[in-house]
């Protein structure tokens, strides 16, 4: 086997051995672009050190036999007083994760190279800075010196001279420095820094496999789902140099704006640097148009070589160039990680340019992504006054507390919302990023680790906002006269750059452009339906416009809570007879009645799943204690009369009503049986809301749906009563009243006993926020505040069952409720209404087991759309139950 591919050996297609990053560099090379020489190293290498900590038996051997292929087609030689060869030594695993894992720059320097690359190039100064730059690198990447202890040395040969910047220091600067260094590095190693370029070969590459299992690699592949056996191969490359001078630079670069999708030129380069420089976010760097009156042969020869790369890769690219005394070489192209909206401009415009189909464009838009297009922006003209503006990195508005490390974003972030408020971002605060609801950074570009992470995680951020200062001793920031203390309310605007102080008003997003279009094409590929979870008329108008061809789940219980009704809801728990249950219910039913005429009517010619009453009564009166404290005073001040009665009397029905445990108490199909004129209430506010709207000629599509079945018994009892009040209003009102009755599958009894219970349905709606309470016996209340983290970072569950159905225990209950409901009726209708309705895994399940719609909040109607139509297109559709 091998383990080792020089970059001619290889292919674009062959991320799983190559990674990523190998695989491009072997795709440009074979496409003839100007990539300097080198070989990957692969996963497979990788994963084989990772278990046993040896490196398998003949890669060594392999590793020497590409060095020298690389040492003949470049002339030079790894180590060689002469004519010396300098190399990179980088990471790169199959799915990019910036800045995660270990790369080292100038491999190859000693005491004696670094004097003969001053000769051949004539730049002493490049030289001594490019061998202290790799004295660091090496002592923090691959010994663990502390990189400060080399930062601080720097700062304080600075501040001697009294130089402001780097650029500053002279050759000399930099020579006098190298002694500096190599105590730093034998006082935190205990050896001499190596002068032997194979021991700094082997060990550095070592150090890139082990990169793989750092902490912050672990974090950022259990945020993203990577699995952690993959791997990470090594590339090992020719260093080409933009730090030689003035006529010499580097970049990063996107064929199209990422956070917008536009076709226009977007990056930075700067003059006279490395890399890292760009990326570390240490300097503020150019934008690539500048390029063009600086170097012009140069920019429009990369303008051409990245199109014509895009064109071929078929996808946005995310490249990385180096000009070295004018000549341009290409270090790595990938597809570029983008926003939610360029996601959808970009997908649209490949299929417009011809260059994918309909059905790809739907494979290139994460679902779960377009949560952040549809998230929250500052709303225009709210005259508020900036106090800040930087880079508008990634887009969406957020407000929180200010923080200033990546610890107190991760700590107070877990419970209230922070922006992250620092000089510059390493990888190292992937944690807090995490955390924070928002990023806002003094220095770094648009492609800084911090705005690369924060788009892919679809955060809010401003970067580069020069005119702050942090000052984390003081716990404040100012800016332009401001100063800010921490635990102060900021707003950020990732939009705009904008950083506002407290709050500023914020605009619900619509649904328009590209994405529009994009959701056609799924609603043309789909198979389910898509409802949403709608209470309001407004919400159910909202819907609409966001896609949603029906109501998956009116939840009646938020029109009882309705202030102006509180009163008769509480009068009719408290009757005592039937006269006055009657007197409350004849006042609830007209309010009733006007609600379903409300939501059928936005929602004319769709289903409208209406559902009877699901919480127990006593969530309708008063708290427990709050009353108990009242009647206490009143008995205390020794207070009488009807008022204190009344209190006693609320007080006495609580009492009676108090459950130990409601959630598994008198609520749903318990409560409408025990209080069936509850029931027929309800029932005959639908129909006879119905039966109005269908005689002024609209179309309203009730379904009345009947909460928390466990027995068929109950269902055929309460259906019975749901059916004699159908009947009454039909004999009343001559209307056709044809309203389906169904029922919620919330119990795992109600999937064991499926086939009994489809006798009495019309149709069934999963409703997964019980089913997975009572099937893990997890409090749906409780567990995600208390537990739910620490198993999922113990990995005893692998996602958040209330979020993402778990399929195993879950889904199996429900693979099994649908396989017996069909057993009964083959045409039964199914549908899910659970918040894993708008979950794109659990939608692609949903996909799997048949069902025929799937309902969930308006916001994520237009992700289960593109949800549903990807588990048509195959490749996620997985079902792990079977
Ligand atoms: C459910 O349990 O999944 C459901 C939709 O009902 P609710 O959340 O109202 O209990
Ligand atoms: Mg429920």
């Amino acid at each position: 086997m091998s383990y080792v591919m020089f970059f001619d050996q290889g292919r674009g297609d062959m991320k799983d051995l190559l990674g990523g990053k190998g695989a491009n560099l072997a795709e440009m090379t074979r496409l003839g672009l100007p990539v300097p020489a080198g070989f990957t190293i692969t996963t497979e290498a990788c994963r084989s050190y990772s278990k046993s900590s040896e490196v398998p038996a003949g890669m060594w051997d392999e590793v020497a036999s590409n060095l020298a292929r690389l040492e003949k087609e470049t002339g030079k030689k790894l180590g060689d007083p002469q004519i010396p060869l300098l190399i990179s030594v980088r990471s790169g695993a199959k799915f990019s994760m910036p800045g995660m894992m270990d790369t080292i720059l100038n491999l190859g320097m000693n005491d004696v190279t670094v004097q003969r690359l001053a000769e051949i190039t004539d730049n002493e100064r490049f030289a001594w800075d490019s061998y202290r730059r790799f004295i660091q690198m090496y002592g923090d990447v691959v010994m663990n010196v502390e990189k400060h202890k080399f930062e601080a040395a720097l700062v304080a040969a600075k501040t001697a001279k009294g130089y402001a910047a780097d650029i500053d220091m002279t050759a000399e600067d930099w020579k006098a420095l190298i002694p500096v260094y190599k105590t730093i590095y034998r006082e935190g190693t205990g050896a001499d820094f190596p002068q032997d370029a194979q021991t700094q070969l082997k060990s550095s590459i070592l150090a890139v496999f082990q990169s793989w299992n750092n902490k912050r690699a672990k974090t950022y592949r259990a945020l993203n789902k990577i699995s952690d056996d993959l791997g990470t191969a090594c590339n090992v490359q020719t260093m080409v140099f933009g730090n030689m001078g003035m006529d010499s630079g580097t970049g990063v670069g996107f064929t199209r704006n990422p956070a917008t999708g536009a076709i226009e030129p977007f990056g930075e380069f700067l003059l006279n640097a490395q890399g890292e420089d760009v990326v570390a976010g240490v300097r503020t760097p150019e934008p690539i148009a500048q390029l063009e009156s600086r170097a012009p042969e140069v920019y429009h020869q990369l303008m051409k070589l990245t199109k014509d790369l895009e064109t071929r890769l078929k996808d946005m690219q995310d490249f990385e160039f180096t000009v070295e005394r004018g000549t341009l070489y290409m270090l790595q192209t990938r597809n570029g990680k983008r926003t939610a909206a360029a996601a959808v401009k970009i997908a649209c415009d490949l299929v417009k340019e011809g260059l994918i189909t309909k059905d790809e464009a739907l494979e290139r838009v994460d679902p779960a992504s377009l949560d952040q297009l549809l998230h929250p922006h500052v709303k225009p003209g709210h005259g508020v006054p900036s106090i800040a503006k930087g880079l508008p990195a990634s887009p969406g508005a957020a407000t929180g507390e200010v923080v200033f490390t990546a610890d107190e974003a991760a700590e107070i972030g877990a419970e209230r919302a922070v922006i992250l408020v620092t000089p510059e971002t390493t990888p190292e605060d992937i944690h807090g990023l995490a955390a924070a609801r928002g990023i806002l950074t003094a220095r770094g570009g648009m492609t800084s680790h911090a705005a690369v992470v924060a788009r892919g995680m679809g955060k809010p951020s401003v970067v580069g906002a020069e005119m702050i200062v942090v000052n984390r001793q003081d716990g404040t920031f100012t800016s332009q006269g401001h100063t800010v203390k921490r635990g102060e309310i900021i707003t950020i605007d990732g939009a705009s750059g904008l950083v506002f102080r407290g709050e500023v008003p914020m605009e619900q997003p619509e649904v328009s452009g590209g994405l529009e279009e994009l959701l056609v094409w799924a609603d043309e590929r789909k198979r389910m339906k898509v409802h949403a979870n709608a209470d309001t008329p407004e919400d159910a108008a909202r819907a609409r416009e966001f896609g949603a061809t029906g109501i998956g789940l009116c939840r009646t219980e938020h029109m009882f809570f309705n202030e102006d009704r509180l009163g008769w809801v509480r009068k009719m728990i408290m009757s005592d007879s039937p006269e006055a249950e009657k007197e409350a219910l004849d006042h609830l039913l007209p309010m009733q009645r006007g609600d379903f005429e409300g939501i059928l009517e936005a929602m004319d010619g769709l289903p409208v799943t209406i559902r009877l009453l699901d919480p127990p009564l006593h969530e309708f009166l008063p708290p427990l204690e709050a009353q108990t404290a009242k009647v206490a005073t009143a008995e205390a001040l020794g207070q009488k009369g009807e008022t204190v009665t009344a209190d006693r009397a609320l007080l006495a029905r609580i009492k009676q009503l108090h459950e130990v445990n409601p959630m598994m108490g008198l609520r749903g199909i318990r409560l409408g049986l025990t209080r069936p004129n509850i029931t027929r209430m309800q029932v005959r506010a639908i129909a006879e809301a119905t039966a109005k709207l269908e005689k002024s000629g609209k179309n309203p599509k009730p379904e009345i749906m009947i909460p928390l079945v466990g027995l068929a018994e109950e269902l055929a009892a309460s259906r019975a009563i749901v059916e004699e009040v159908l009947a009454q209003v039909r004999t009343e009102t001559g209307a056709k009243l044809d309203i389906p009755i169904g029922t919620m599958i919330e119990l795992p009894r109600a999937c064991i006993v499926a086939d009994e219970i489809a006798k009495y349905a019309d149709f069934f709606s999963f409703g997964t926020n019980d089913l997975t309470q009572m099937t893990f016996g997890y409090s749906r209340d409780d567990a995600q505040g208390k537990f739910i983290p620490y198993y999922m970072q113990n990995g005893y569950i692998k996602d958040d069952p209330f979020s993402t159905l778990d399929l195993e225990g879950v889904g199996a209950l429900m693979r099994m409720a649908v396989d017996k409901a069909r057993a009964t009726k083959p045409n039964i209708k199914l549908g899910i209404c659970g918040e894993h309705g708008g979950d794109p895994e659990s939608v692609i399940f949903c996909d799997s087991l048949g069902l025929n719609y799937v309902s969930c909040s308006p916001f994520r109607v237009p992700l289960a759309r593109l949800a549903a139509a990807r588990a048509v297109l195959g490749g996620e559709n997985q079902d792990r139950t079977k």
